[in-house]
């Protein structure tokens, strides 16, 4: 088992998403990354060892919006390169939480789109299809990609061209969306969200969720508007 973090926020978020890293580790990886918008473009800092080696390398690292991952390999050996958030075209960046059965066929087609893939992982082909249908609304592109991906997982999405948005879905892999004051965040687990928000909305299978600071939205899986109720949990 590994996590995601995800959070939205005025403040710099990578504590935040390092601490709620730290707060997975129980679970077992073996490598782990952060991905933040910076502006202008995406910080990318992955690497083949434990929370406290990525949150030295991301001392100089500031961000608003911004995803992390502990990886537990299924897909390609663990290495810097397969470990998550993966990036297609410098624009989007993703981590996964599971398994996604068509890779094979998803990888062949985005490859005749002219999708060069970098790891020998199956979640490159959801940052890869994502960026391929995005047209300007993260969320809607990734209700799209979700719609062609067969397997389990949880992922957690960011753009380029959407700072200040982070977009998950789920599907047989357990995400949360935690509510803040002005900022939102997405975990795997609420309590990888201990110490920053016990205000917590469990999604169910097949949402697509977006968050922003001033709120945040759920597509079910039948593509209508859907509302989650949030509680407060106790997480610590
Ligand atoms: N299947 C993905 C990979 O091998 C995600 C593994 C995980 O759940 O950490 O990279």
């Amino acid at each position: 088992m590994c996590g995601i973090v995800g959070a939205v926020a005025r403040r710099d978020i990578v504590p935040v998403l390092i601490e709620g890293l730290r707060r997975l580790e129980y679970r077992g990886y073996d490598s782990c990354g952060v991905a933040v918008l910076n502006g202008d473009g995406i910080g990318l800092v992955r690497t083949v060892s434990r929370v406290n080696d990525l949150a030295s390398k991301v001392k100089d690292t500031r961000g608003q919006t911004g995803i992390a991952h502990t990886r537990w390999a299924t897909h390609g050996v663990p290495a810097t390169e397969n470990a998550h958030p993966l990036v297609s075209r410098g624009e989007i960046a993703v981590v996964h939480n599971g398994i996604i059965e068509n890779h094979d066929e998803l990888r062949a087609a985005l490859q005749a789109k002219g999708y060069a893939f970098d790891s020998q992982t199956d979640t490159e082909v959801i940052a890869h299809l994502v960026h391929s249908l995005d047209r300007g609304d993260l969320l809607d592109a990734v209700r799209r990609a979700a719609g062609q991906l067969k397997g389990a997982y949880a992922i957690a999405v960011v753009s380029k061209k959407n700072p200040g948005t982070v977009v998950g879905a789920r599907a047989g892999s357990p995400l949360v969306v935690g509510v803040g004051e002005g900022e939102r965040f997405l975990a795997s687990d609420a309590m990888a969200l201990a110490g920053t928000t016990d205000r917590i909305a469990y999604l169910e299978d097949g949402d697509i969720v977006a968050i922003g600071r001033q709120g945040w939205r759920v597509v079910d899986a039948t593509g209508n508007a859907a509302t989650r109720e949030v509680r407060t949990v106790k997480t610590s």
